[in-house]
């Protein structure tokens, strides 16, 4: 049940506050950045040396790191002997340049280097040689990642970064070169971080050629239909990413600049500058000087570069110098300002990318629809365990380490071959390998957590060894198949919720104790027999409520089997149209057709029919989405079976051997939505045809004349006009579908502003969808090809599993409501968070420990409270979690301006009393990356905090909780045991808090002398400077 009282400690402010948003700009950050000096008169070249570290693609991420295979072609690379041979490359010579970009693969070397070497690196930094750029755990996708997944994934990058090198290793410049088109949310997440400007590589090509015909490879984006202050600076190359043709120094390509050669180089790349030039409004031009895996003999490349820049030293027209995108950046805008330059202003976004005419990079936005799931799944699992750890170190344990491993998985996992499912099918297996390991690392202490959170004097000694039952979907769990278990459902929301427990079960009778005594449940029959896995497979699935979930609280349930009950409901064919549902919220299938031919949501109904279809294709790949026919074919629906439960109802059908579904309408007040949980797979190819299926949800009498609304990475939404492009004139008739497509990261939905209605589809992963006919709604659900598209992976995609094509089950949400009601947008709004944020659902096995019903009672409490009270309907906390010796908290307001004429509104939030466990003594805000401060950054002794809509405000703070626990770590030595333990001894690095911690701060007393002992946390973000001796690593023991 969703909260709407908003609670008394909380106002709800109706006016306006001034909002900082600006972060500002360190003292000392000038001194870090070294750009070599521009020459008046002349056209200013900046030669920028980059390697592109793909995180996994051809390779894993280790192999790449490694260089495991041969030295034949580049994807054999290994990343660690770039970052060796720059280093003494740069080294050599002062005026040399280079950034560095991912810092999953900085990190990992890193932990390798002896203390010379990460000397050497903190002095390139901080002379500004080697700029650290993007900063991120990787080079996010930007279509199909969420935006909380890029947050945390940049936010952890800068924490290395900054614990490593210190504070000139900051980045300030978004570099996102090779992401395939590029989303607005992605440009608002930079602007936030205080980023100066943006870099981007893929658009489509038509908006490149008239971008460079009319100057405006440089422009001005706004980021944010909602935020002040979200205009950012933002270019791209003339070209692609790479050097140029005859310039590829580095040892896998071969060109070389000798005696003989040097006036032909040098004049043959001012003919390409001749032609660059053109494209700018200022007098400078950056320039690319590497490419995928570059740079691992550093010195052949600088020394080629270096007899380019020579030759060039007395050219009448060029100034050819190394430097950075931070230098070029800098450049451009001093003279945008001296000359008055008017650059472009972008509103929109940059999807879909095509190529070329044929070419529309839109097949990624849903291909390996179960690794784009998985990841969804290790975010909600990051930010429950996150949020539990900061709980249980307030009872004196530190977990945070066991968040490490998942921390990182998940940036690996946002990573543009990733996420998006275009990395060879080995490689795909080993991400989903690296966050099921991560996961299970996370949930080790839950056990401990869970029990000293409920336990009713302290923390009883009991190992209930949780787990979260990854395999639900396909009907495997060892724990619900036991006698007895618990049940734990953890809420991550910051208001109380209600969630529908389901669980593989094989038996029918239940006895089920809750908080609030013994609850109700249903059994059903499973939607389909995975008797191919090989495993203990249910066969049912038992449903019950968790109720009034509190706000990131836990809720424990005691199951028991009994004998068997009437609570089985056995499917039943359906024999003529049936309602399902309540009065409120319901569906009728239609007999004849076996398809849902109505939908009632909060008492309105609307005829709205659902039906999948399939696209055939003979040239789509893992990126392209090329469908051969020029419109889809609809499959032959099945009248199906139902049941009729207490919680809900449910409509089973058996389409075929590729297409089973179910759809639902649970019975609570505000279940407003019609859940279809699909399974799709073992797709057949048609003759020599490859499959791409889709379903579309159609609204009858429904004028959305031609335009939807897809969400960018989840947050604001982006109107979309069908066979329409704001930027450039756009020819839609070679591709009618596919350039249609658009990244559905969490909502995709339609308005009718005559008839002031509106429609919206939720998933649970991101997809690609569109809407190609008036009322209609479509998603692509899953792809089995026949062959490679040609952009570099190599395979087909093909995913299989058990000796089939692979299966895929997911959710989409349906849900309508005028567009004038208050509520339609919000609801959207708080399903979508309840689809991304699901509770943690934790089982233990207790049939075999004794531990009944009543010793868990005499032992636990069954419920425990995180918040004091649930924040508004428009206020998440997107996220908790330790930090260090201090903790991190993100507050958002979830609507945007206009949507809801209440709840669009200011909103402001009471820390006083926000969490149960604690008080919150001091606070500071940052920047969104958590990185820096901000401006006046003291939160005053009110402690109140104001968001405007879509507004993400970050925070570092202490408590007056117990501080004083310890972690695991007792040999309390700091010495260079990382050389021992490898990458998982990292709590000598200080990323997570030290044995000894200082005691518990008292703010209002401290005196600048404490301060100094205290070591409270503002000295703490960035203290690693310039290592004294060599032990960069003990600076702040
Ligand atoms: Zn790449």
């Amino acid at each position: 049940m969703r909260n709407y009282i908003v609670p008394t400690v909380l106002i709800l402010v109706l006016n306006s506050f001034s909002v900082k948003s600006s972060p500002v700009k360190p003292k000392n950050l000038e001194t870090c950045q070294s750009c070599h000096p521009l020459v008046d008169g002349k056209i200013n070249v900046h030669l920028v040396p980059h390697s592109h570290d793909d995180v996994g693609w051809l390779k894993t991420f280790s192999q790449y790191y490694y260089g495991t295979g041969d030295f034949t072609t580049y994807e054999n690379a290994g990343v660690q002997y770039i970052l060796n041979s720059t280093i003494k490359a740069l080294k050599a010579k002062p005026d040399r340049r280079f950034i560095q970009v991912e810092t999953a693969f900085f990190w990992k070397w890193w932990l390798h280097q002896d203390e010379a070497t990460k000397q050497d690196t903190i002095d390139l930094v901080n002379n500004g040689q080697l700029e650290m750029i993007n900063g991120a755990w990787s080079m996010n996708d930007e279509a199909a990642a969420h935006y909380q997944s890029i947050i945390d994934q940049f936010t952890w990058g800068f924490r290395i970064l900054a614990k490593t090198v210190g504070e000139c290793a900051r980045p300030k410049i978004g570099w996102q070169i090779d992401p395939f088109g590029h989303s607005r949310e992605h440009g608002s997440i930079c602007k936030q971080f205080g980023f100066e400007g943006l870099v981007v590589g893929r658009i489509d090509y038509r908006d490149k050629a008239r971008r460079k015909s009319n100057q405006s490879l440089d422009f001005i984006w706004k980021t944010s239909n909602n935020l002040n202050n979200s205009e950012l600076f933002t270019t791209m190359f003339p070209d692609f990413y790479v050097d140029e043709p005859g310039y590829r120094f580095d040892v896998l390509h071969g060109n070389t600049i000798e005696d003989s050669n040097l006036n032909d180089k040098v004049n043959g790349f001012a003919k390409i500058l001749d032609t660059y030039r053109k494209y700018y409004q200022t007098s400078n031009i950056m320039m690319p000087m590497g490419n995928d895996f570059t740079y691992q003999v550093a010195e052949r490349n600088f020394k080629n570069m270096d007899k380019l820049i020579k030759g060039f030293q007395n050219h009448q027209t060029y100034n050819v110098f190394y430097s950075t995108p931070s230098c070029y950046i800098k450049a451009v805008q001093d003279e945008v300002r001296q000359k008055s330059i008017v650059l472009e202003e972008k509103t929109d976004d940059f999807f879909p990318y095509a190529s070329n005419s044929n070419s529309y990079w839109t097949g990624y936005f849903t291909s390996r629809p179960t690794l784009k799931r998985f990841e969804r799944i290790g975010n909600k699992v990051l930010q429950s365990v996150k949020q539990l750890a900061t709980f249980s170190r307030i009872k004196d344990q530190d977990h945070d380490i066991y968040t490490l491993d998942l921390r990182q998985a998940m940036g690996v996992l946002q990573h543009h071959d990733a996420i998006t499912g275009t990395e060879k099918q080995f490689v795909a297996n080993d991400y989903a390998k690296l966050l099921d390991s991560a996961i299970k690392k996370a949930e080790e202490p839950l056990s401990e957590i869970i029990t000293t959170l409920l336990g009713k004097n302290g923390s009883p000694n009991l190992n209930l060894n949780f787990s979260s039952c990854l395999l639900t979907n396909i009907t495997v769990c060892d724990n619900s198949q036991k006698e007895r278990f618990v049940v734990v459902v953890q809420n991550p929301l910051s208001r109380s919720v209600t969630h529908y427990v389901r669980l593989p079960v094989n038996s029918d009778g239940f006895k089920i104790t809750g908080p609030d005594g013994e609850e109700s449940f249903d059994v059903f029959e499973s939607i389909h027999k995975f008797d191919y896995v090989r495993a203990k497979i249910a066969s049912k699935e038992l449903v019950f409520a968790a109720r009034n979930l509190p706000p990131l609280g836990v809720k424990l349930y005691y199951v028991e089997k009994t004998s068997l009950s009437k609570r089985f409901k056995p499917f039943k064919k359906l024999t003529e149209d049936l309602y399902f549902g309540t009065k409120s919220n319901g569906f009728i299938v239609d007999y004849a057709s076996g398809k849902v031919k109505s939908v009632t949501i909060k008492g309105i109904t609307r005829q709205v029919n659902q039906e999948f279809l399939t696209y055939r294709t003979t040239s789509s790949g893992a990126y392209l989405f090329r469908p051969y026919d020029k419109a889809a074919a609809p499959i032959a629906s099945k009248v199906g079976t139902y049941a009729l439960g207490s919680f809900v109802d449910e409509y089973h059908q058996v389409i075929n051997t590729e297409v089973t579904q179910i759809t639902r309408v649970y019975k609570g007040e505000n279940d407003a939505y019609i859940e279809f949980d699909w399974l799709v797979g073992n797709l057949q190819y048609i003759d020599s045809y490859g499959k791409e299926l889709v379903t579309r949800y159609t609204i009858q009498d429904f004028n959305n004349n031609e335009t939807f609304y897809t969400d960018s990475n989840g947050r604001e939404m982006i109107k979309r006009q069908l066979n329409h492009r704001n930027d450039y004139s756009y020819d839609p008739s070679s591709s009618p579908v596919t350039g249609n497509y658009y990244p559905v990261t969490s909502k995709i939905g339609i308005k009718d502003e005559t008839n002031k209605f509106q429609m919206a589809v939720l998933n649970d992963r991101a997809q690609g969808g569109t809407s190609l006919t008036e009322g209609s709604i479509e998603l692509m659900l899953h792809r089995r090809l026949t062959q490679d598209d040609g952009l570099g992976v190599g395979e087909t995609l093909n995913e299989k599993q058990y000796g089939q094509g692979l299966y895929a089950r997911g959710r989409h949400f349906l849900t309508f409501g005028s567009t004038e009601a208050n509520g339609t947008a919000a609801f959207e709004r708080n399903l979508a968070e309840e689809v991304l944020l699901s509770p943690l659902v934790l089982l233990a096995d207790v049939s075999t420990e004794g531990l009944t019903l009543e010793k868990i009672q005499g032992l636990l409490e069954f419920k425990f409270e995180g918040l004091t009270a649930s924040l508004p309907q428009n206020v998440h906390i997107l996220t908790l979690e330790p930090w260090i010796d201090s903790y991190l908290l993100r507050l958002e307001h979830i609507l945007e301006r206009g949507e809801d004429e209440e709840l669009s509104k200011p909103v402001t939030v009471d820390l006083n009393k926000l969490f149960t466990l604690f008080s919150i003594t001091k606070i500071r805000e940052t920047s969104l990356g958590a990185n820096e401060f901000l401006e006046d950054s003291e939160v005053g002794v009110t402690k109140t905090v104001t968001l405007e809509p879509m507004q993400i405000r970050t925070f570092i703070f202490e408590t007056d909780g117990n501080n004083s626990g310890g972690n695991d770590d007792s040999d309390g030595d700091d010495d260079d045991d990382y050389s021992k333990g490898g990458d998982t001894n990292l709590a000598k690095y200080e990323l997570f808090r030290q044995t000894r911690v200082p005691p518990p701060l008292r703010p209002s007393i401290r005196t600048g002398r404490e301060r100094q002992v205290g070591k409270p946390y503002q000295e703490k973000l960035f203290t690693l400077q310039k290592a004294q001796s060599g032990r960069w690593h003990k600076m702040d023991s």
